[in-house]
């Protein structure tokens, strides 16, 4: 049986999920991977780095496309999707999370009648104020086949209807590839990255961090509660923070001061090994959050509403949101937790292989009906 799947990236966290599923493919014979990469994300430290390390195939097409508004940077990736989509002419579209990239590409391919797969799915924080919350509603209801990482986000689209008959979606809780690749990489990281002896932080205690949600990075006073409670926390425990692009234009446009350690973003090698030697993970990201998980550290989770509450039940993480005074208390909680680790709430690191065989079979399916 041939199969042609096209995959569509176009930010960071994409980039590590697409390396597991387009790894599995290449074990497979008479699977065909175009790569698409949006642009979204662009520098060499967002983007180029993460294809050398996980070895990922360089992408069939490059479209540029960034720097744009929401619905300009929807709209363009749509038209110059469709476009790829039309000469590819893929048996599925392949898209992961909650970027405009996911949703531009579910959107093009949903009126091509292209089978859309949704590595991802199901995840919710009830606030539709993050852009992530809309594309991922919509993402999952064009999508033919959703795989989610946890029973939860299996439980969220139950809610929503998903198994009434009435949505024409398959949903699977197959583990989540950024767990596969948290485990995959964790021995390749240990013999390349020399990240903690350039930063001396070999045989050192420090918190890694991570802020790059619009919603703390745009709103003044929320970038500021937090760079305020890094600059007190860093004062008792050290914080390297390797900054986004985003939050660094705003803290400058701000002109706020930091004291902490601030480095440039890190690739994905120097990241695992960053938060393997970390005491704790402070971050509002979805990645950063469960790879803290993956390896063992406690975590402090930025936002009003937690994406993956599965953590802050399990008393992993307490997810506090970016105001004064409300985030010392967070870190006061922080350092009385005593989490039991083993758990495998995401799975056992073989998410990608269990993800690809749900689409092969649902391919042969779909060709013995025709
Ligand atoms: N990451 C990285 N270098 C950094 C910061 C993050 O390699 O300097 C990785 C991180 O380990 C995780 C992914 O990027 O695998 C998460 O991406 P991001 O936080 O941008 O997106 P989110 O997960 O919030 O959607």
């Amino acid at each position: 049986m041939s199969l042609k799947i096209l995959t569509v990236v176009g930010a960071r966290p994409q980039f590590v999920k697409a390396a597991v599923i387009s790894r599995a493919i290449r074990r497979e014979s008479g699977i065909h991977e175009i790569l698409v990469h949006t642009g979204q994300h662009f520098d060499a430290n967002m983007s180029d780095v993460f294809f050398e390390e996980m070895e990922i195939p360089k992408p069939d097409y490059l479209l540029g496309i960034h720097g744009l508004s929401h619905g300009a940077m929807t709209g363009r990736m749509l038209e110059e999707i469709e476009k790829v989509l039309q000469k590819e002419k893929p048996d599925y579209l392949l898209v992961y999370g909650d970027t405009n990239s996911t949703l531009a590409a579910a959107l093009a391919a949903k009126k091509l009648h292209i089978p859309i797969v949704h590595v991802e799915a199901g995840v919710r924080n009830f606030d539709e104020t993050m852009p992530e919350e809309i594309n991922r509603y919509l993402v999952d209801r064009l999508a033919a086949l959703n795989f989610c990482c946890t029973d939860l986000g299996v439980e969220n689209l139950t809610r929503e209807g998903f198994f009434t008959g009435k949505i024409n979606s398959e949903v699977f809780n197959c583990g989540d590839v950024m767990c596969d690749a948290a485990f995959f990489y964790a021995e390749k990281a240990s013999r390349q990255s020399r990240i903690l002896e350039t930063l001396q932080l070999i045989g050192k205690d420090f918190i890694i961090c991570t802020v790059h949600r619009a919603n703390n990075t745009d709103e003044p006073e929320r970038l500021r509660a937090l760079v305020e409670f890094l600059n007190e926390v860093n004062k008792e425990l050290p914080i390297v923070l390797p900054l986004h692009p985003r939050t660094r234009s705003r803290i400058q446009s701000q002109g706020l001061t930091t004291r902490f350690t601030i480095i440039d973003p890190v690739g994905y090698l120097d990241m695992i090994m960053l938060e393997k030697q970390a005491r704790y993970v402070f971050t509002d990201s979805g990645g950063v959050v469960r790879e803290a998980y993956f390896f063992h550290k406690p975590s402090l989770f930025f936002l009003e509403q937690p994406v993956w509450p599965e953590l802050v039940d399990g008393g992993y993480c307490i997810n506090v949101a970016p105001k004064a005074g409300e985030l010392q208390a967070g870190y006061q909680k922080l350092i009385q937790l005593k989490p039991d680790f083993h758990t495998a709430i995401y799975g056992d690191g073989s998410a990608g292989d269990k993800i690809l065989s749900r689409i092969l079979s649902h391919h042969a399916r779909n060709a013995s009906r025709n």
